[in-house]
């Protein structure tokens, strides 16, 4: 089996999901699962471990965590010789999966290229996929793609009879411990040895897929983590935790005590405003962490509350003041522009909050240095905004502009997402199977490139700009997220009443 990642292998390496999928498969007895990715050249990919091409592969299992990576994913069925719309192959092709976070959202556009899609986390689904792919292994690829439709969390487009999909996920991460299989230095974080925490997350913002896509909360228990750490310590001096909202797990801070007194270094990957504990701060910065971010994601307090984020100034600029106290050199605070009402006064007060941040830190005179991120709101299916209006390019221009120049010359360092490339991430993340064509039509990912191919299938992508009706079926209605009905349009309706 292929595990393929449509990305380069510094930033696949670094991905966990792929490193368990690795791990899982090959940890039955029957199954060969080797590793491919983009190379960007495209030449048609080959395995790492046997230098085969896709084409020979058995089954092939895309993860695909990114929208922009979908550009990738036809890159690399195309360089490889099979055909890209599913229904043209046949028995001598390998049937060709999809699964990841990008997909449990919303697999639709992506579906005609794929024989089939898994709406949630691998582990439950995994066991039966494979029980399926034993015994259909040479027989009629209909009659196995058949018996693949007809599984839990399995969505195949050619037989599928309109019936929802429901998401799956594991019900117990101790029983599938997840952390770094291979270990490399050629990765963004090579010098880590990187552990899963948690999944899920107890906050709600109604921006984000993490409250929808991976619930329920999920933690790991202090003893699997510290028995896996025990084992990465063989190899890495610094252990990381991963998770979306690793600062939610109830032992953090025996957690980080133990892995000290194991002689661990620390990395963290989200640390939430509220709880930041002293002690948690002080253990990550005796463990040599250097950088922390934090994500207000809005500069006023209405727009905050909006969003789902219920932080006041007084929850960030403490938590500020508790990151310049351990002298941890870099502060790191995201913010998102676009957001639904938001107006220029919204702008405003990011840059004031800015300023109140810089404040506290020049205070302490400890040289922690603030930069702000800046991403555009992009309205993802399955949370609360799905069905709301992302911003027109100029404004969202006109406003990471109006923060660059408040605040770059005091010192405060401002990165920003493009705001076109986030208007076509938000065009894939809510699309239906009309945009296959216009990835199998883009031949130079660019935005012009972009811009050509949607004209030439005279697509309206502006929907991406339009509030959508409650009422309208969505492109992703086959998939049940398991949420009650009516949750999301409730929360949407709380939003705008604030
Ligand atoms: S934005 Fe962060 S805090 Fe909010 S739900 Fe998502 S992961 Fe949790």
């Amino acid at each position: 089996m292929a595990i393929v990642y449509p990305n380069s292998y510094y930033i696949g390496m670094s991905n966990l999901g792929i490193q368990a999928i690795y791990r899982l498969l090959n940890g039955y007895p029957d199954v060969v699962a080797e590793r491919l990715f983009w190379g960007g050249t495209g030449q048609p990919a080959i395995s790492l471990e046997s230098q085969r091409p896709l084409r020979d592969f058995f089954l092939a299992a895309f993860s695909v965590p990114f929208e922009l990576d979908f550009f990738n994913v036809v890159d690399i069925l195309k360089a490889s010789g099979i055909p890209l719309n599913a229904v043209e192959r046949d028995e001598g092709h390998p049937v060709i999966i999809a699964g990841g976070a990008t997909i449990t959202a919303n697999p639709m556009p992506l579906a005609p290229f794929f024989d089939c899609l898994c709406i949630g986390e691998v582990e439950p689904i995994l066991p039966a996929v494979l029980s399926v792919m034993r015994e259909g292994k040479g027989g009629r690829r209909d009659e196995l793609l058949a018996a693949l439709a007809r599984l839990p969390g399995v969505y195949v487009p050619r037989f599928s009879s309109g019936q929802t999909v429901a998401r799956q996920w594991a019900a117990n991460l101790n029983e599938f411990p997840v952390f770094a299989t291979v270990l490399t230095r050629d990765t963004e974080l090579g010098d880590l040895y990187l552990l899963e925490v948690e999944r899920g997350c107890n906050w709600s913002c109604r921006f984000c897929l993490v409250s929808t896509t991976f619930c329920p909360v999920r933690y790991r228990s202090l003893d699997s983590l510290l028995v896996q750490a025990e084992t990465g310590l063989k190899y890495r001096k610094r252990v990381g935790l991963v998770g979306p909202e690793v600062s939610g797990h109830p032992q953090l801070e025996e957690l980080l005590t133990r892995l000290r007194q194991m002689g661990a270094g620390l990395s963290i990957s989200s640390l939430r405003v509220k709880p930041l504990s002293r002690p948690v701060l002080e253990k990550l910065a005796e463990g040599g962490v250097k950088t922390i971010a934090l994500a207000p994601e809005a500069g006023s307090p209405r727009l905050r509350k909006l969003i789902g984020k219920t932080l006041t100034e007084e929850d960030i600029l403490s938590a500020v003041d508790k990151v310049a106290e351990q002298g941890i050199r870099q502060l790191k605070l995201y913010f998102m522009v676009g957001l639904p009402t938001e107006t220029d006064e919204d702008i405003e007060a990011i840059v004031r909050l800015a300023f109140k941040c810089k404040g506290v830190l020049d205070r302490w005179r400890g040289g922690t240095r603030l930069s702000i991120n800046i991403a555009p709101f992009v309205p993802k299916a399955g949370t609360p905004f799905q069905w709301l209006p992302m911003a027109g390019t100029a404004i969202l221009k006109g406003r990471i502009s109006r923060l660059s120049k408040a605040l770059s010359p005091r010192g405060i360092k401002v990165k920003s997402e493009s705001p076109a490339w986030s208007q076509v991430q938000g065009v894939l993340a809510r699309g239906d199977s009309a945009l296959a064509g216009v990835l199998a039509d883009v031949s130079e990912v660019s935005l012009s490139g972009w811009r050509r191919a949607v004209a030439g299938r005279n697509l309206d992508v502006d929907y991406v700009h339009r509030r959508w009706p409650a009422q309208q079926k969505l492109p992703w209605s086959v998939v049940d997220m398991g949420l009650k009905k009516g949750r999301l349009e409730a929360e949407l309706g709380k939003a705008l009443a604030e």
